[in-house]
């Protein structure tokens, strides 16, 4: 294909309506019937990035490659098409307003008064077709986050509305709403959907196609109102009904058409069907598990699973290459201790222990390790969960009673995690971490070299603080081997115990390179331990 197209998902009604999923799943379609597709998102909010924000407000920080730090979407695209995102893949308002205002300083708008339109709209606009330039795809999908109607996305619409113009039937639009069923009168409805899609119409744009998230199978005849209503055809009302689980979605999507939709519009034809025999056979595995396994995930945000999603899908990955569903136990940090590790922890087979930032929690995070260790249960630990596991081991094996992170604790007479040497210059706080993609190098007769089987691997990072190298002799001669080193700055990325079934702490994010082709090894091999310990047929 020539020209690439540009696809725009708004949402209407209610937030969370699941635009990343919907947005994915149609990435996921387009690329199985052999189109080059990304997906971006545009967040309306005034940070640069989600670096900064709450997981509690924001849920999971998802980093890049390029050690970007991006919306939870972000992991929702790369794990449904397997393809890499980067930087450019989210951007928002604050970083829009950032690079207008620094050009104002720059003097490149000299004379002209900088204004909402058209300085602010083009360079929404520049976002995204820099991002088609950078891979010459096929399809671009832009998702624009928050709901029509909020202040705050006006730009982005008042942007789609002229790439819209500008491009003619090189653009669609496509209108997430919800249809909501309203008991006490037996029917779904669908005023809001009308309304929102009004919305959306006095502000410029029309869609192409509307997606109705509803709890019930919409019927022709409320299709048809649908369509009356917001100016598209019966066949561009498209329903998207509650399901099982987000894999579902492309599966969904591809019964009701919105590929096809999606491709009518944009005049594209395609002679190939979508070929989903692998991304069925997944879903096949996840739906047929052949036995169960119980592992407790410890953090301290374990109200909210937004917060560990990407953790939280591996484990979905993980568990279907196994082909058995994995009992994932959150565990909050914050109300362990020695005292009752035995019983929050009873019946696991297996024990994760979170990143993080922040002292809260953190002595339960070591007292579930420490029982782990004791007890010979499978352990994986995650960035803080390995500098955990580290503080963990200095305490309690080697005699550094009052081991600690100098993140936690300034004075500790052994700092065995210690604040890294580029980190102690910076000031600021958003994007200052050791982020992204770097190598580490395996040592051989390692767990970590039976995980990946190859000496040198690429995983992505998000901290400030490191094991801390003047205690190698005391921790190898002690029993925790250091297995995986970054071979240019001599950093250690994982630690393993001597003796013990599966214990294995790393530096780095596994969790950010899962996806539905390739599932992590490391989450496979620790399933796939803690299926030795305790799996149930
Ligand atoms: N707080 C720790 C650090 O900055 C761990 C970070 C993390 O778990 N992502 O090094």
């Amino acid at each position: 294909m020539t020209d690439t197209k540009y696809i725009f998902v708004t949402g209407g009604v209610t937030s969370s309506l699941g635009k990343g999923i919907i947005s994915a799943s149609l990435a996921k379609l387009l690329q199985a019937r052999g189109f080059s597709v990304t997906i971006q998102k545009l967040d309306p909010y005034i940070n640069i990035d989600p670096g900064t924000l709450n997981p509690y407000e924001h849920g999971e920080c998802f980093v890049t490659d390029d050690g970007a730090e991006t919306d939870l979407d972000l992991g929702h695209y790369e794990r449904f098409s397997n393809v890499p995102t980067s930087q450019a893949n989210n951007v928002t308002t604050g970083r829009i307003y950032q690079s207008v205002i620094d050009k104002e300083r720059r003097g490149d708008y000299l004379g002209s008064t900088v204004q909402v339109i058209p300085h602010i709209t083009d360079e929404i606009k520049h976002r995204i077709m820099l991002l088609s330039k950078k891979g010459n795809y096929d399809f671009v999908i832009t998702e624009i986050g928050g709901t029509v109607g909020d202040i705050e996305s006006l730009p982005y619409i008042e942007t789609v509305r002229q790439i819209r113009w500008e491009l003619g039937n090189r653009c669609a639009v496509i209108h997430l709403t919800l249809v909501p069923f309203l008991s006490a009168a037996g029917e779904l409805k669908t005023k809001p959907t009308q309304h929102s899609v009004k919305l959306l119409q006095e502000q410029g744009v029309q869609p192409d196609i509307i997606v109705c998230r509803t709890e019930h199978h919409l019927t022709e005849s409320l299709k048809n109102k649908i369509a009356l209503f917001c100016n598209v055809s019966p066949t561009a009302v498209i329903e998207s009904i509650d399901a099982p689980s987000i894999y579902d979605v492309p599966i969904l999507m591809k019964e009701e058409g919105l590929d096809l939709e999606v491709m009518k519009r944009l005049q594209v034809t395609s002679s190939q069907e979508p070929d989903l025999a692998r991304w069925k056979e997944f879903l096949h595995k996840l739906k047929n598990p052949r036995q169960e396994v119980n592992i407790g995930l410890v953090g301290k945000y374990v109200e909210l699973k937004d917060s560990y999603k990407s953790i939280i899908e591996s484990f979905v990955h993980a568990g279907t290459e196994n082909y058995c569903k994995v009992n994932l136990r959150m565990v909050h940090s914050e109300y362990l201790s020695d005292s009752n590790c035995a019983e929050k922890l009873e019946g696991l087979s297996g024990i994760l222990v979170a990143p993080g930032f922040g002292s809260r929690g953190i002595e339960g995070k070591i007292s579930a390790i420490r029982y782990a260790r004791e007890n010979r249960i499978p352990f994986l630990g995650i960035c803080l969960g390995m500098q955990c596991a580290v503080i963990e081991f200095a305490r309690n094996v080697i005699g550094f009673t009052d081991a600690h992170s100098t993140e936690f604790d300034k004075r500790t007479s052994h700092p065995v995690i210690d604040i890294m040497e580029q980190q102690k210059k910076i000031a600021g706080l958003g994007g200052t971490m050791r982020l992204g993609a770097y190598p580490c190098r395996i040592a051989k007769d390692s767990i970590a070299h039976d995980v990946y089987n190859t000496e040198l691997i690429l995983e992505r990072h998000r901290h400030r603080y490191e094991f801390n190298n003047k205690y190698i002799p005391d921790f190898e001669n002690a029993g925790m081997k250091l297995t995986g080193i970054n071979p240019k700055e001599n950093l250690v990325e994982i630690v393993e115990l001597e003796g013990h079934p599966w214990f294995v702490g790393v530096q780095f994010h596994p969790e950010y390179r899962s996806t539905v082709a390739e599932p992590h090894p490391l989450f496979i091999h620790f399933v796939k331990a803690a299926l030795q310990i305790g799996g149930k047929g």
